[in-house]
Parts: structure tokens; C-alpha cells; sequence
């Protein structure tokens, strides 16, 4: 073995540094154990360096850094400037303060999630939100899950384990995150029963689909896609008047689902639940934290019946949602009944329904504090929805494209102390300014680049 190098020898042992005045500040803060292991790591690096640094004032700093990196947390709060409202890998809905101040409240106390205070005894987790549900939908009776997903598991493995659901070919959707409604199908233990085409489903197709060994028919919405061309697809009212011929559940998957008709706030119309629900579904399945702008969660509206089958599953005692899932629900679904002011009260509908050109403003005024070495202009550029929602709308925004705008600098915004995202688009990097609303804690840490 080579001996080791002359400055290696000069090395601090761990116990001189654990020894170190500043070593005690980093002990109060992080813990011995936590220290010990940053010391012990950084000299290992030292002793691996070809060219070993072995000042101890040095080693210390490099062992405070280390500890500092590695107590921010994995989830962090980030700048959502790719142009995608409800993206999914970014956690999709910023929540209301009042739902906020929900979550913290039964996150620190005890509640009561399953209590009915007035009668003294064991209550329904459901209570808190069936209620709002029903009045805001139409829905006899409401129940809520982990999320979508999960929703339609539990429909299906509830009405339909060991039969067959007959459902479109033009709607076996596949959602980012492998969510695939032919795999879902046959875990929650159904058979998927294929119907019409890829492009054209007709009534006569469900009817002949139709049989003693139905569980339940199926319709979903295309979330992220459209099929244009000649095409059918059989409406809602006329598939619900056949399901009840035949006496079998009518089942629509909204995917997105919305609460108000958004066209009042200018956006595309959007299905609400209330209309599928009207036009004679039994049941319809959808998020919490798509266009209803709530907490990640799957909620289930319609027939009683139905809802109570579910609710005496036991798959639902393994999807069900925490306190916490349910105090922001209840409050971003209080929220709701206020609809004049819910574009100013929700983030997803405050975000969807900013002016461009407050958007175009906000991009002129950033654009100036940007370090000198960026080239940066102020664009007209398109956001989406996103997750699924109105997949072929966009809405016009603003923002801004900034070159050189490779990989690197990508990197180096995603490296800022609150990272900012966006994306690559003919060689310049573009922030689509929407969904920016902190401009000054944006601004002011752009020096850092
Ligand atoms: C998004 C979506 C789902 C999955 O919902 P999650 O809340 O992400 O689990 C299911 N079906 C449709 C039609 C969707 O759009």
C-alpha cells in the first residue's frame, strides 16, 4: 500500500473537530450523530481528493454545507412556470388559505374525523364533506377515496367483480402515472367487455353488450386526448335510458370533474357532475385535485344505494383519507358555494382566469432582473390545463424566453433556492408566467444564477 500523502498526515482526527467552538453550533442544530456522520463523510472525501485540502478552518465550512444541504427537505416549494396549470409531477392544485388553515388546525388536534358530537357516538368520515357534495352536485349521497384512481377500483371491484362492464373502445384511456383503465379494470377483479371502435360507438354496440353477466356499464371521459374525424359516441342521456331498460348501473369516470360550469369565468365548457349526473348516470367518479382545485383525493357521487355498497367494502377502509384530506376538502368545497367569488378565493380558477394581459405586465417588469449574462424577452406563449383537463384547449399567457437556453440553464434555475421550472423550446428556455404570483421572491433570487 502506497503510504499516505505528506498533507494527508496533517489531517484533523474527528474528535479534534467534534471538538471545534463552531462544531458545538452545528451540534445544536443537527444533532451529534448527524455530525459526526458530515465530518466522517467530508474527510473520507479528503482522503479520496487528488489534490487534498487539509485546513481545518476549510474542513469545518465543508462539513457545515454538507449538513446544511442535507437538512432541506426533499419536497420543496417550487416556481411552476412550464405552462401547465394542474401539473401533476408539480403536485397540481395550490390549495385556498382557508383550506390551508384547515389542514393545519385538525393536523394539530384531535377532531372528530369519525364522531358524531351531537348523539355522542361513532359517526361516518364522509359526513364532513356528503353533504356539500350532494347540495353542489345533485347527488343523493357522496364518498370520498385516496384519489380517482382509487375511486374507480372501488366502484368496479363494489358493482362489478367477476362480471363484465361494457365500455367504448374510444375511451380505454391510459393517464400519465400508469393509470390504465384496462389494467385497473382487471385488478379490481372485472371483465373489461370492449364495445364499438376506436372511433365510432353506437347504442345498438352497449345493447348487444348488454347481458345477465353485466356489472355495470362504463363511460370516461377522455381526459387527454380527442378523437376527430368520423367519429360516434353515444350520449350520456340515451346509454342511461338503455342502462335502466336493462337494469344495470350507469357509471361515467369525469376524470377531471368540475363543480361549476367554467364558461361563466370564460374558460371551455367542461362536463360539471351535476350535468352528468342529470343526464342519468348512477354514479360519476373524479378528482379532487384536477379543475375542482382541492386536496389529492377520489370522490365518488350518486345513487344511495350504490354509495352504501361501496362504503361496506373493505377496500374502501384501505383507500379512505386522512383528517387532513378532509379538512381541505370541506373547505375548498365551502368555497363553492359562493360562486361569484370563487375565481378570486380558488387558485386553480384565479390561475385559469388571469388576464394575459396582467400575465404580459408581470413579464415586462421580471424581465429586467435577470442577470446580465441571460438574453431574455418578453413572449405571448399558451398554458394548458393540464392533468387531463380540456387537453386540446389553451389559453393564451405570457411570459418569458431566455437564451442560451440549453440543458445548463435549465439546470441552473432548477438549482435557485426555491427552483424554478419551465421548459425547453427551440433553443431558448421559456417561463410561461402564469402561474407566477410571489414575483418579488422570484425576482429577488435571480442574482443567484
Ligand atoms: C385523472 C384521471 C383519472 C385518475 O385520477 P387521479 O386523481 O389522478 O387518480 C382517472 N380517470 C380519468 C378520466 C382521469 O382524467
Amino acid at each position: 500500500m502506497a503510504s499516505p500523502s505528506p498533507s494527508l498526515a496533517a489531517l484533523p482526527s474527528v474528535d479534534r473537530l467534534l471538538q471545534r467552538r463552531e462544531s458545538g453550533a452545528l451540534i445544536e442544530a443537527h444533532g451529534r450523530p448527524a455530525v459526526t456522520g458530515a465530518i466522517r463523510a467530508v474527510l473520507a472525501e479528503i482522503r479520496a481528493s487528488t489534490n487534498p485540502v487539509v485546513d481545518t478552518d476549510r474542513i469545518v465550512e465543508r462539513v457545515a454545507e454538507r449538513l446544511e444541504a442535507d437538512a432541506q427537505p426533499s419536497l420543496r416549494p417550487v416556481f411552476n412556470l412550464t405552462g401547465t396549470v394542474l401539473h401533476t409531477n408539480l403536485g397540481r392544485a395550490q390549495l385556498p388559505e382557508e383550506a390551508i388553515e384547515a389542514m393545519a388546525a385538525a393536523a394539530r388536534n384531535p377532531v372528530n374525523l369519525e364522531y358524531d358530537l351531537a348523539a355522542g357516538r361513532r359517526g361516518k368520515r364522509d359526513a364532513h364533506v356528503e353533504g356539500l357534495l350532494c347540495r353542489l352536485t345533485g347527488a343523493e349521497a357522496a364518498t370520498v377515496v385516496n384519489n380517482n384512481a382509487a375511486a374507480v377500483l372501488l366502484m368496479l371491484n363494489t358493482l362489478a367483480a367477476r362480471k363484465e362492464v361494457p365500455t367504448s373502445r374510444g375511451e380505454l384511456i391510459e393517464i400519465g402515472g400508469a393509470f390504465r383503465l384496462p389494467d385497473i379494470m382487471a385488478r379490481s377483479g372485472c371483465r373489461l367487455r370492449e364495445v364499438g371502435t376506436t372511433n365510432r360507438t353506437h347504442l345498438s354496440d352497449y345493447a348487444q353488450a348488454i347481458g345477465p353477466k353485466t356489472g355495470l356499464v362504463l363511460k370516461v371521459h377522455t381526459s387527454n386526448y380527442s378523437i376527430e374525424g368520423f367519429t360516434a359516441s353515444v350520449a350520456e342521456k340515451d346509454l342511461s335510458t338503455l342502462c335502466r331498460e336493462r337494469n344495470v348501473p350507469f357509471a361515467v369516470d369525469l376524470g377531471s370533474g368540475t363543480l361549476v360550469d367554467l364558461s361563466r369565468f370564460g374558460l371551455p365548457h367542461e362536463p360539471t357532475v351535476e350535468e352528468t349526473l342529470k343526464h342519468g348516470a348512477d354514479l360519476v367518479t373524479f378528482s379532487g385535485d384536477k379543475l375542482l382545485g382541492g386536496a389529492q383525493a377520489g370522490i365518488i357521487a350518486g345513487r344511495a344505494a350504490l354509495v352504501e355498497k361501496m362504503r361496506r367494502n373493505p377496500l374502501k377502509r384501505a383507500l379512505r383519507v386522512d383528517k387532513v384530506t378532509l379538512a381541505a376538502l370541506c373547505a375548498v368545497l365551502r368555497l363553492y358555494s359562493d360562486p361569484d367569488r370563487l375565481a378570486a378565493r380558488l387558485p386553480t380558477l384565479r390561475l385559469l382566469t388571469r388576464p394575459v394581459g396582467e400575465i404580459r405586465a408581470l413579464a415586462a417588469r421580471v424581465a429586467g432582473a435577470f442577470p446580465k449574462k441571460f438574453e431574455v424577452s418578453v413572449i405571448d406563449c399558451e398554458s394548458e390545463i393540464g392533468s387531463g383537463a380540456l387537453p386540446e384547449k389553451k389559453l393564451p399567457s405570457a411570459g418569458l424566453a431566455i437564451r442560451p437556453g440549453g440543458a445548463r440553464t435549465a439546470a441552473s434555475f432548477r438549482s435557485l433556492p426555491i427552483p424554478v421550472i419551465g421548459r425547453l423550446q427551440d433553443g431558448a428556455f421559456i417561463l410561461d408566467l402564469r402561474c407566477l404570483e410571489d414575483e418579488s421572491a422570484f425576482a429577488s433570487q435571480l442574482s443567484k444564477l
